[in-house]
């Protein structure tokens, strides 16, 4: 495997000029046109024929020469709708900017692309590569999947890299994580509350919605502090209240959004439903009247953990002491999410962390910062890991005797 890592090496110039394409050249959402069409030619270039997978979602398979399972590695190709304003020699000017280093999962997924592409006839089954839009609105996996990403050939197993900056992890530092709730799942919450406006001097007349909300805020926390056993994790955040526009006027409406993040589905489907609960009760308290809108976005990242321990063997017979667990350094979970949850809710999947600078390197913004800026020079041992990761578990989970295990 270590061969791979050398031949990586030897992109790392062609890669870099993939990557400062897409970071100057940013897409948001589902539709990603420029994007797909410049990955769809460079994957047709090694000799792939991509196909789409829904909107924006692109897929190619390496290998299907020798028996053997299926193995699937994805990468996401959205941006995010921030204005940059970093010191990159590469600095996007459209409104938009790869601030969370999906320009270098789709750079990496490319590289590897090339190198299984060269190693075809060692490939023990098949690696499919998922290239995939939308994950900022966490919609993207979930639509490959409705548009059949994990079959034909069908998937038996699954792995995503994330590249983190302004973490304390040397550059190039490989976190792979135990099994179990990793990301969080995040949903939506939107409260609408219907009061009595009026004269701010006579509120005996008025329903009174900012009270409510108020009230409302505080009793949502009570959700977190009262209802929740102390060793689950789970946050609620309210990060916008709306109401009035008048000193003496007391409105007649006010609304509240904000946030819900869970890592255990049964806490999860508990506070979606006790936020509206407590949403409607609160209101009817002070007279007033509240509707409720969750948007659900997606689920926690599930890491099985045979995958893990696979994965980590196998990373760490190459990059040695890079390769570290998370979970052993007191930090089990991540506090973001990740669509690929939807992945991992229906094969066995891990998902991975590529460090692409510390602050003590001079990487001091994390992702979605408009400031945050990413070092190139792990581009090729990701491109490299990614294929390592996917040849080394069908190799590992490979047919005995010729009988499919
Ligand atoms: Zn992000
Ligand atoms: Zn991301």
């Amino acid at each position: 495997m270590n061969n791979l890592v050398q031949e990586a090496q030897v992109l790392q110039e062609e890669l870099v000029g993939i990557r400062r394409h897409l970071h100057v050249h940013p897409e948001i959402g589902m539709e990603l046109p420029q994007t797909t069409v410049f990955v769809k030619k460079k994957l047709e270039e090694m000799g792939y024929e991509p196909k789409a997978a829904g909107p924006g979602g692109l897929s190619v398979v390496a290998g299907g020469k020798k028996p053997g399972k299926c193995f699937l590695i994805r990468a996401d190709m959205d941006a995010l709708p921030i204005d940059e304003a970093s010191d990159d020699t590469c600095r996007s000017t459209n409104g938009c900017m790869h601030a969370c280093g999906h320009d270098f999962h789709t750079t990496m997924l490319l590289g590897a692309a090339k190198l299984l592409k060269a190693h075809e006839d060692r490939i023990q089954g098949s690696v499919k590569l998922m290239f995939q839009p939308g994950e900022e609105l966490l919609l993207g996996a979930k639509s490959m999947i409705e548009h059949g990403i994990l079959d034909n050939p069908q998937v038996d197993a699954a792995a995503m890299f994330h590249v983190a900056v302004g973490m304390p992890f040397p550059a190039g530092t490989i976190l792979i994580p135990g099994g179990g709730a990793y990301s969080s799942a995040s949903d939506h919450f939107e409260v609408t509350i219907q009061g009595k406006g009026g004269h701010g001097a006579m509120p005996e007349h008025c329903v009174d919605p900012i009270l409510v909300a108020s009230h409302l805020y505080l009793n949502l926390q009570t959700i977190i502090s009262r209802e929740i056993a102390p060793a689950e994790t789970a946050v609620i955040s309210t990060g916008i209240i709306k109401a009035g526009e008048v000193n003496n006027v007391i409105p007649d409406t006010a609304s509240m959004k904000g946030t819900i993040r869970t890592y255990n589905a049964e806490v999860r489907e508990f506070i979606l439903n006790r936020v509206q609960e407590v949403a409607i009760k609160t209101a009817e308290t002070f007279r007033a009247k509240a509707e409720t809108h969750i948007i659900e976005g997606c689920p926690s990242v599930f890491i099985d953990a045979k995958v893990a321990t696979d994965v980590r063997q196998i990373l760490g017979s190459v990059f040695g002491k890079a390769v570290i667990n998370p979970t052993e350094l007191g930090i089990p979970r991540l506090g973001g999410s990740e669509d690929f949850s939807f992945v991992t809710q229906k094969v066995p999947s891990v998902m991975l962390m590529l460090s692409a600078g510390s602050p003590e390197e001079g990487y001091a913004y994390s992702m979605h910062h408009p400031k945050a800026i990413f070092n190139e020079a792990v581009l090729s041992q990701g491109a490299a890991a990614y294929a390592i990761t996917a040849l080394g578990w069908l190799e590992k989970n490979a047919p005995v005797h010729g009988v499919k295990a």
